[in-house]
């Protein structure tokens, strides 16, 4: 897909601008670590209102950014404000359509069951995570409601992604609160 490409909605990413995802695992890396810096650099507006610092991204199917959000539980008094929720409303506002077919949600941390659902019911295809989450986690940790055989909608999950960058700023923001 050419960077020219009028029909593509959402703001463009320089390193999206060929083809998305690049064909070469070692590029596709590349763009994940990237997109994930992304998610991480959003993930510490949640630190404002004190909230746990998630973030996420949802990139189209040419790789252009349709949507952002970070966790605003605390913020708004909202237990389904999760960043990955917020991302994904954004996203469709953007294409001003529920269906995310061909996107992919960027994540820093391993999505809960909620999110899980979130994501099926967007029919999003992709979804890159940072660090695991052995608690609650429901797309390959605690439960697999994304890959589950009774899911229609089956969901690749690539984990680890900078995962300890992912995982140290959470650390850090709950050994603050002890
Ligand atoms: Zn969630």
């Amino acid at each position: 897909m050419s960077e020219n490409e009028p029909d593509a909605p959402g703001l463009s990413l320089p390193w999206a601008a060929d083809t998305f995802p690049p064909v070469t695992l070692a590029a596709r890396r590349q763009v994940w670590d990237a997109l994930m810096g992304l998610a991480l650099h959003e993930a510490t507006h949640a630190l404002a209102s004190d909230d746990v610092p998630v973030g996420a991204l949802v990139v189209g199917p040419q790789g252009t950014l349709l949507g952002v959000g970070h966790n605003r539980r605390e913020e708004g008094g909202d237990p389904t404000a999760h960043a990955e929720v917020l991302a994904i409303r954004q996203a469709a506002a953007t294409l001003g359509s529920w269906r995310l077919d061909g996107c992919t949600l960027i994540v820093t941390l391993e999505p809960c069951a909620m999110c899980a659902g979130a994501i099926t019911l967007a029919r999003i295809p992709r979804v890159v995570l940072g660090a695991w989450d052995p608690k609650a986690g429901a797309t390959g940790s605690v439960w697999d409601l994304v890959r589950d055989r009774a899911v229609l909608h089956t969901v690749e999950v690539i984990g680890g992604v900078r995962e300890q960058e992912c995982g140290d700023l959470l650390r850090g923001f709950f050994e603050e609160r002890r």
